[in-house]
């Protein structure tokens, strides 16, 4: 693309999944421009990268399970074709998962949820605590069952999104290191936007893919202003012994009294404890409290992390949306489409969001996965909160 030609897409915003669509929109011939202040940046500087189809499933999603399981099965090749494209490793690891119960309630919870795991035809093996601590030495005495999931995976976000930055660049995305200050709206068609500095960028077609702050850009009128929100989430990192499997093999979690942890071991030998789940608007402080619970129930389930150093606690924003769902694809705006409420599955939804919004920015129409998923399921939104 010259860098004086009007692109045929422009994509605000450059995490994962802005990213993401603009490596595979580029893939298909279209000239395509992100506009981000810091490309790479947004939720996945936090996520822990669990790629966890089969351990997140909620009663009532069961119609985002199936986009989720498609997301899952790309994943291999995904991995494989960006680290091939980039040479950036991803730590993507296929390493498992394996849900706990520590006491009669969280058995009974976990049994809850195998149930519903077996009737949508999802692989998961109940294990007794012994067979727990046989696959995991690590884990507390106390615990008292567990689901062995082989199918849940993870990947290191921050290492996918320097890898998609990379993928743009090298697929020939323009990236304008700005921010969106507002949509431009010409004839009832969204033809561009305005940035912070006062510079137009013109397109055929805009994709607003800002994450938790999809929801606040000047311009997009009311009725197609996405209704999603930041959830906050806090996470602490530590790091393990240096022989890699030797502390956890595999990602753990559980529910404890009523909050869910999780421990996600990097190949790199970094340990993630995550997450909480705040609505507490646009603030991102780490709290006391926060890093205390996470400790807390972390040790409930591990005792041995206390002897592990701490290296970091950070806290991020997962863009929610009213069903948990992310919304893809074309709005009752012409010309704009979202990219955006990919909540706490963001890092998982990353390929499956790649493809399904390069084949509507090509051809207008979204595969047959994603059109549960159109915004216009939504209606008008209505926002309640509003940014610090
Ligand atoms: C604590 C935590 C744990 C998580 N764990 C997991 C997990 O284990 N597995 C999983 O699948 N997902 C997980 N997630 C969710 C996942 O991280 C998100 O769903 C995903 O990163 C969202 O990506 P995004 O690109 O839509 O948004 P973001 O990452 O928020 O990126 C939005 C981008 O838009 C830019 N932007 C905003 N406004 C403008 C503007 N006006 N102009 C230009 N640019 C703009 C920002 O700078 C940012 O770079 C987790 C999230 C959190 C917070």
């Amino acid at each position: 693309m010259s860098p004086t030609s009007t692109p045929d897409v422009l994509v605000v915003g450059g995490g994962i999944i802005g990213l993401v669509t603009a490596w595979r929109a580029a893939q298909r011939g279209l000239a395509t421009a992100v506009v981000d202040p810091e490309p790479g940046g947004g939720a996945a500087r936090v996520a822990a990268g669990m790629l966890a189809a089969v351990t997140e499933l909620h009663y009532g999603e069961e119609t985002l399970l199936g986009l989720n399981l498609a997301s899952a099965r790309r994943y291999p090749d995904f991995a494989a074709e960006l680290t091939e494209l980039t040479g950036h490793g991803l730590g993507y690891r296929r390493c498992g998962t394996l849900a706990v119960a520590l006491d009669a309630d969280d058995r009974a919870h976990l049994r809850e949820l195998h149930a519903l795991q077996q009737r949508s035809g999802l692989e998961a093996q109940w294990l007794s605590g012994r067979e727990c601590r046989r696959l995991e030495p690590m884990l507390a005495p106390g615990v008292r069952g567990g689901l062995r999931v082989d199918g849940d995976h993870q990947i290191d976000p921050r290492r996918l999104a320097a890898a998609l930055v990379s993928a743009c660049e090298r697929s020939g995305v323009s990236v304008h290191r700005a921010r969106a200050e507002r949509l431009v709206v010409t004839g009832g068609r969204a033809t561009g936007v305005v940035t912070s500095d006062g510079t137009g960028l013109a397109a055929g077609q805009v994709v607003l893919a800002a994450g938790s702050l999809s929801g606040r850009l000047a311009g997009v009128p009311p009725h197609v202003l996405p209704p999603v929100r930041p959830v906050k989430g806090q996470v602490v990192r530590l790091t393990m012994p240096e022989r890699p499997g030797t502390f956890l093999s595999r990602t753990v979690r559980a529910v404890v009294r009523g909050s869910h942890v999780y421990l996600v071991p990097r190949e790199s030998g970094e340990l993630v404890i995550g997450a909480t789940s705040e609505e507490m608007g646009w603030d991102t402080t780490v709290t006391a409290g926060g890093v205390y619970e996470l400790l807390r129930d972390a040790h409930e389930l591990v005792p041995g992390i206390t002897e592990l150093a701490l290296t970091e606690t950070r806290a991020g924003l997962r863009p929610g949306s009213p069903d948990n769902a992310p919304l893809l694809g074309p709005t009752e705006l012409e010309g704009l489409l979202l990219a955006t409420g990919h909540y706490r599955n963001g890092v998982l939804l990353t390929p499956v969001t790649g493809d399904a919004l390069a084949d509507v920015l090509t051809t207008g129409e979204l595969p047959p996965e994603a059109r549960p998923f159109t915004p216009r399921r939504f209606g008008a939104a209505v926002l309640t909160e509003q940014p610090a």
